[in-house]
């Protein structure tokens, strides 16, 4: 009989490896950069750091796992999720997946700088695939070193946290640990080569397959594989699907085209840009995957992006992302053709995302603006001018739209808050000052919003509570991650603590925690790391 562990604690956690168990494995035992050909997946070992300090950790998630705060603050914690250590149970592995980068076939690329331990099924019977993102090598890692550096970790860490806590679909992030180990980046690619603090997050989701992973397979004309890749993943994320026919592939299609659009519309009212959406980037149930070079809209600007290697196409900016997930959808489509042989079926599937993606994405903005439901006659008018004004006016989205709701318009004395509303806004413009032309088009499209909200019968408290749960107050600021990275680095983690607490109440304004919601300063315009990222991390 297996001993019995304290409630908690690391040995009691169950391990169920799923993906392991089910799916072809690679031959050959080496960390080699190599063509992986006829598997899943490749074993490969995380290296020992036994340097590493741990950084952060996220209470949640642990409890989730069924971790005690006081085991995530023992040395224990730290060698497991430094890698240095595996826990009986952990049968740790690099998977194999293709995907189309900026619109281009790759080939393969897979799990060049995460290692997964294994998959834990908690208590409440959730499963959850534990995975270090910078933990060494492996035949994935290309010319690459496998390694992750600190400030792209703690980016990671924050943001998949906060994500989570604004309600949109994510994977997680367990713990940030510095390996003690110094890493070479050439953060924007021009000959100038650092030395950066090693990191590791482990990062938690039900699975991490994404859709280059059923690319891959098919581009090899490997249709057996790719069919026991498809059955697993409806087994263990779509059980409700039943078993795995032709039906049932095309309704497991549907579905993901379905999650997709919830996913993107999430990002859209968040004002989140992920920056790198390449197929191998898109996860299979629906999920934020890959925090790389993303950033947080400051000025409402869809043709923004944070990633410098996209700078001159533009193809992942901000307003793009729709379109770019069904772009990445067909690719899927195409991927899982083999299985489903109904080429007019998997069109119309596609045609579902681009409609349900836009009944979801008016009916967020009706709620953003604090409106009932969608009057199509006039509000399709009112959003586009809205966002017109806001792209003119370089207005800061996120306190925009919680200004807005704190507001009182249920008054018959429109130009007060008129008033109240051309204020606000001189305060959220990033422009110096607003021409008359545009002041004139702001103030008409108030009083439009203000005429379109008397048909609803609530106190003014109803609509600015609707508003608040979907508006959030403190999103990661790309300055704010900024400064904290830059303390971390000089071993303070005060304020990446802070923020990450801040961050885990989002939609509730918090006593002194001011300094959190200001609009982008001046010094952060263009400086590197705040509005200006590279996939280099
Ligand atoms: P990403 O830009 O994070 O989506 O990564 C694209 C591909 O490059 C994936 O296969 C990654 O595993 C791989 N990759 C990125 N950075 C590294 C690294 N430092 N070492 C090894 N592989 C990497
Ligand atoms: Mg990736």
């Amino acid at each position: 009989m297996s001993a019995v562990h304290p409630l908690g604690t690391l040995d009691a956690l169950q391990f169920d490896n799923s993906f392991v168990n089910t799916l072809p494995a690679d031959q050959i035992i080496d960390t080699n950069s190599r063509p992986v050909d006829k598997a899943c997946f490749s074993p490969v070992e995380p290296l020992p750091f036994p340097g590493a300090k741990l950084v952060a950790y996220s209470r949640e998630m642990a409890q989730e796992l069924g971790l005690s705060p006081l085991e995530c603050e023992s040395e224990r914690f730290v060698k497991i999720f430094s890698g240095t250590e595996l826990l009986p149970g952990m049968q740790s592995y690099a998977s194999c997946y293709g995907g189309h980068q900026f619109g281009n076939w790759a080939g393969q690329l897979g799990d060049g700088r995460a290692i997964n331990l294994g998959e834990v099924v908690s208590k409440k019977g959730q499963r959850w695939a534990l995975q270090l993102k910078g933990s060494g090598p492996t035949p994935y890692s290309r010319n690459a070193d496998g390694f992750a550096v600190l400030r792209s970790s703690v980016r990671e860490f924050l943001c998949s946290e906060a994500m989570y806590h604004l309600r949109v679909p994510t994977t997680r992030a367990l713990s940030l640990l510095t390996t003690g180990a110094e890493v070479e980046r050439d953060m924007f690619y021009n000959g100038n080569p650092q030395m950066e603090p090693g990191a590791i997050v482990c990062r938690v989701a039900p699975t991490f397959i994404r859709f280059g992973n059923f690319e891959l397979f098919t581009s090899r004309n490997q249709t057996d594989i790719l069919r026991q890749l498809a059955d697993y993943t409806i087994r263990y994320f779509f059980p409700h699907l039943g078993k795995p026919d032709k039906e049932v592939y095309l309704q497991w299609f549907n579905e993901v085209c379905r999650l997709t659009a919830r996913l993107i519309t999430e990002w859209m009212r968040v004002g989140f840009v992920h920056g790198v959406m390449n197929t191998d980037n898109m996860s299979i149930i629906g999920q934020t995957i890959d925090y790389g070079p993303y950033g947080w809209l400051e000025d409402y600007d869809p043709y923004w992006t944070p990633n410098t290697t996209d700078a001159q196409g533009r193809r992942y900016a901000f307003g793009k992302q729709p379109e770019i997930a069904h772009w990445n959808l067909s690719r899927l489509a195409n991927a899982i053709y083999p299985l489903i042989e109904d080429v007019p079926a998997l069109e119309q599937a596609l045609a579902l995302y681009e409609e349900s993606y836009q009944i979801a994405w008016r009916d967020m903005m009706t709620s953003k603006l604090g409106l009932l439901a969608f009057d199509h006659d006039i509000d399709e008018l009112l959003f586009q001018d809205l966002m017109r004004n806001l792209k003119n006016g370089s207005i800061d989205m996120t306190l925009f739209f919680r200004n807005l709701g704190n507001l009182d318009i249920s008054t018959s004395n429109n130009h007060q808050s008129l008033d109240q509303f051309m204020h606000m806004l001189s305060d959220v413009s990033y422009l110096e000052k607003m021409d008359s032309q545009l002041e004139q088009s702001f103030r008409d499209w108030f009083l439009r919003y203000c005429e379109r909200s008397k048909q609803d019968p609530r106190p003014a408290d109803g609509r600015r509570k609707q508003m608040h749960a979907v508006n959030p107050l403190y999103v990661l600021r790309n300055y704010l991650a900024q400064e904290a990275i830059e303390a971390a680095e000089q071993g303070d983690n005060k304020l990446l603590h802070e923020l990450h607490e801040v961050l885990k109440d989002p939609y509730t304004e918090q006593q002194g925690k001011e300094r959190f919601t200001r609009k982008r300063p001046d010094w952060a315009l263009n400086k590197a790391g705040c509005s200006m990222l590279s996939c280099s991390s």
